[in-house]
């Protein structure tokens, strides 16, 4: 299948002052991009040419995996964002006090773990095998999604997400980036995640079938809820 950019669900002004139209261009437009028109170009001719992205991520290596693994990583950190002020629905905000104790500690371990990964990488925060919620780290392209963790949201501590804002400040950049976190768009991912397992099963959904209905209500019961 051919992968496609996917498009922002906001405007590129819509996060100033915290990310800025040319973060938004430069990172989206091109760094993005360019991860989607690599993968299209290395599958072809291969077995990955007709799977879907989890699909490639999960059976790959080398130059296909990290391109694909780049794309989901980015689709997930651009959809987890918006400028309007929302908090997390009833169930992951419970799930974060039995976890963490409050959302201040969740911030507090969250940003620290980002602050500190040394290089290019991700943070994410994810549902293990247990259920269970857990701040986990990834290097470069690697993604937890190949150690069968679910993840509910992602920040890109690559320096292309922040050096045009912050320049150095990485610690800046993610105290910002928390404000601009899209509780609605995370809390649906526990709610798919809780009652289908696998948040990826969304990627269907561009249909009026029974799942893609049931999808879509859960989503909406979440937003009601929270
Ligand atoms: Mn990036």
């Amino acid at each position: 299948m051919k992968h496609e950019l996917i498009k922002l669900p906001y405007s590129y002004d819509a996060l100033v002052p915290f990310m800025s139209r040319e973060t938004l261009e430069y990172h989206h437009d091109k760094h993005h991009q360019t991860y989607v028109n690599k993968l299209n170009e290395l599958v072809v001719g291969t077995k990955y040419e007709k799977m879907h992205l989890e699909d490639v991520i999960l059976h790959s290596d080398g130059a296909i995996f990290n391109n694909a693994a780049q794309i989901y990583n980015h689709d997930l950190f651009f959809k987890g964002l918006k400028k309007q002020f929302s908090q997390p629905s009833s169930k992951l905000n419970n799930l974060i006090i039995d976890t963490f104790g409050s959302i201040d500690a969740l911030k507090k371990e969250f940003i620290s773990k980002a602050t500190t990964h040394f290089g290019s990488g991700w943070v994410w925060l994810v549902i293990d095998e247990n259920k269970a919620l857990k701040i986990v780290s990834t290097s470069n392209a690697l993604t937890p999604l190949t150690e069968g963790l679910k993840p509910l949201m992602v920040v890109d501590v690559w320096e292309h997400a922040y050096y045009i804002d912050y320049r150095n400040v990485r610690a800046e950049y993610l105290e910002n980036w928390w404000k601009l976190i899209d509780w609605d768009f995370v809390s649906s991912r526990l709610s798919i995640i809780n009652e289908l397992g696998d948040p990826n099963s969304i990627k269907d959904c561009n249909d009026n079938s029974d799942l893609c209905n049931y999808v879509e209500s859960l989503i909406e019961e979440e937003r009601v809820t929270s």
